[in-house]
């Protein structure tokens, strides 16, 4: 949705938004306890305490009439400081609230109270000028359970999403969304289509692919492979897991551990631990040390330059059970990754050939608005001031190179480089960050191991189990050192260090295909389709000549099935019609006569009799041009 011919801050509309929920539950339940209600994406949210009342969403016409009722009173936010000892007084009877009130005292802020008509809230800032006036465009959503501070120790709290917008416009066009969304959600069409399924057994958030998305899988993972080596990517292959050096090397070990699956310990294997190193191994969460150590299998020449390694490589990560979702936020998954080594004489055009490469990939599948962030330095950060302007200017220039109209996410780059974030909008309008090209100037680096790195490894259990005291894991960590030198010999005959740059298009397999699902609704495009056609003959007398059919079509390496079930033809072309078909060939004894198929094309088009040759011309052209319908 375009919002922006709207001057209001959408943050600041929807937690002012909240403010007007909390003041309507307020007058409606009393001794209600309030605690925070943020601005979120597409929204806002206000937890309650609402003690021995209980809620439910059939009350949200009658808090949205007492909402709409309370802001007519609502001219302004006025901002009144407060001292800790009279906010403490005004909320004695909220523990919530204290708890706040002594967190924000300590740091030394000062305590704000923010009013509006009767209603006063504990509040940092953050509010619209005009509520009675803007506040209009408002609608509740949904009530879930929110632990109080989000942990599982503390109360239970009930929390209330809504969203509101700044036009009557945009909040139906969202609700429309919502509801388009629900139709297509992935996890339902998943199990409808046969596409996907999760298994306790195997554990959360770990996809099982289904033969029918299989077949799609790997058709988009050909084109992914043919235009790869087209643009002149070399394609490889890598372990999913490696030894516990390289990522201490890499510092993932230390910088990412959360996402990271444990170490794995030898506790059952003897004899394979030297002294000087250690061969435990981790599950991979990135692929780009093992890239790296190819770019490193022999010296390099700046002939060899610019080198693009490629891998569908899959990585395990962890994530709290709780953000799991379908596909889209899994566990473990194959990105489709990338690492580039190259001068910095050939920065801009690699870049540049990244961002023409997933401009032709959305194309094709149908993505056709796109926004470039650039997301630059960080407050705390690796590498030299030079390195980053550098490497932020090259990506704007890549990006205007390419006609992006880019936008700067400022110091929001990961510590080790800036990127560009491609966010692709779907066929319904949702943003969806896709593709990244990230400079990084740890990896490629050498650096010598400093004494807070020793003191953050050793603060890890592994560390413990694995060394007898501090001085033995420096040792080891002296030795790895930081960043694995990644040169190349220039044409001076001097050693250089090489850029790098990693890049994805799709994200991970799994979330595109999450995504794609939603995209096309379940109905991918005929040349995606896991199954491309289905025949029905109309009676057991066309059995000969559907069988004939089957086989030419096979032969001309058509994705097709014959339904022979002695089901009415009514049922069998509904089913076909759920199963989300691209083409019906209905065969009867006219068809069998004269060579033909009936064929109904998913969207309930009837083309009428062909003749069978002219069907798979037909069809075959639409596979080979990769149609998008
Ligand atoms: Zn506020
Ligand atoms: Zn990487």
């Amino acid at each position: 949705m375009n919002h922006k011919s709207s001057s209001i801050n959408l943050d600041n509309l929807r937690h002012s938004c909240a403010h007007l929920l909390a003041a309507a539950v307020m007058e409606m339940w009393p001794k209600t306890k309030r605690t925070i209600g943020p601005a979120i994406e597409n929204g806002f949210y206000y937890d309650f305490d609402f003690g021995d009342a209980k809620i439910f969403e059939s009350y949200f016409p009658k808090i949205e009439d007492k909402m709409r009722n309370i802001v007519k009173s609502w001219t302004k936010f006025e901002r009144v400081e407060m001292d800790v000892k009279n906010a403490q007084e005004m909320y004695s009877d909220n523990p919530y609230k204290l708890e706040l009130i002594g967190e924000f005292s300590k740091e030394g802020q000062k305590l704000t109270v923010y009013k509006s008509g009767n209603y006063d809230d504990l509040c940092r800032g953050g509010h619209i000028d005009n509520p009675s006036k803007v506040l209009q465009n408002f609608k509740l959503l949904k009530i879930a359970g929110a632990y109080w501070r989000g942990s599982e120790k503390n109360k239970m709290l009930t929390r209330i999403y809504g969203t509101v917008f700044p036009s009557k416009q945009d909040l139906d066009a969202y609700l429309a969304q919502t509801k388009q969304a629900k139709k297509r959600d992935h996890r339902i069409l998943g199990q409808e289509l046969d596409l996907f399924s999760t298994n306790p057994l195997i554990g959360q958030g770990l996809i099982l692919w289904h033969p029918k998305l299989a077949r799609t899988r790997n058709i988009l993972e050909q084109y992914w492979r043919e235009e790869h080596y087209r643009r002149g990517y070399q394609l490889v292959f890598t372990p999913h897991i490696s030894s516990m050096d390289m990522f201490v090397k890499s510092r993932h070990l230390t910088k990412y551990i959360n996402s990271m699956f444990p170490v794995m310990l030898h506790e059952y294997i003897e004899g394979e631990s030297a002294s000087d190193y250690h061969s435990e191994e981790v599950l991979k969460p990135m692929n780009c040390p093992n890239h790296i150590q190819i770019f490193k299998s022999r010296p390099r020449s700046y002939r060899e330059l610019p080198l693009r390694i490629g891998e569908l490589g899959t990585v395990y990560r962890y994530e709290r059970a709780g953000v799991l979702h379908g596909m889209t936020r899994v566990r473990g998954f194959t990105q489709d990754d990338s690492h580039i080594f190259c001068t910095s004489e050939q920065v801009i055009s690699e870049v540049r050939g990244v961002l023409q490469l997933m401009k032709d990939v959305y194309a094709l599948l149908g993505f056709k608005d796109y926004q470039a962030y650039i997301a630059t330095r960080p407050a705390k950060y690796l590498g030299s001031l030079e390195m980053w302007e550098f490497a932020e200017k090259s990506l704007k220039n890549a990006a205007s190179a390419e006609d992006f109209d880019y936008k700067i996410d400022e110091g929001e780059g990961v510590f080790y480089g800036p990127k560009i974030d491609m966010k692709v909008k779907d066929s319904i309008g949702r943003e969806w960050q896709l593709g990244t090209v990230q400079f990084d100037f740890n990896q490629p680096a050498s650096v010598e191991t400093t004494e807070e790195e020793i003191e953050e490894f050793w603060n890890l259990k592994t560390f413990k189990k694995l060394f007898k005291t501090k001085a033995e894991a420096a040792k080891y960590l002296k030795k790895l050192g930081r960043g694995f030198n990644v040169t190349y010999i220039d044409n001076d005959g001097k050693e250089k260090q090489c850029v790098m740059i990693h890049r994805v298009v799709f994200g991970s397999m799994e979330r595109f295909f999450g995504i794609l699902i939603e995209h096309f609704g379940g109905a991918f495009p005929v040349w995606l389709s896991p199954v491309q056609a289905v025949i029905l003959p109309i009676t057991d007398k066309q059995l000969g000549y559907a069988n004939k059919v089957l086989e030419q079509l096979k032969a001309n390496n058509i994705r097709v099935e014959l339904d022979d079930r002695s089901e009415p033809l009514g049922a069998r072309i509904r089913d076909a019609q759920i199963q989300k078909m691209p083409y019906m060939l209905i065969l009867g004894g006219k068809e069998e006569q004269a060579g033909t198929v009936s064929v109904r094309a998913r969207g309930g088009q009837d083309h009428g009799q062909i003749k069978l040759s002219k069907f798979i011309e037909d069809i075959k052209k639409e596979i080979d041009g990769k149609t998008n319908t």
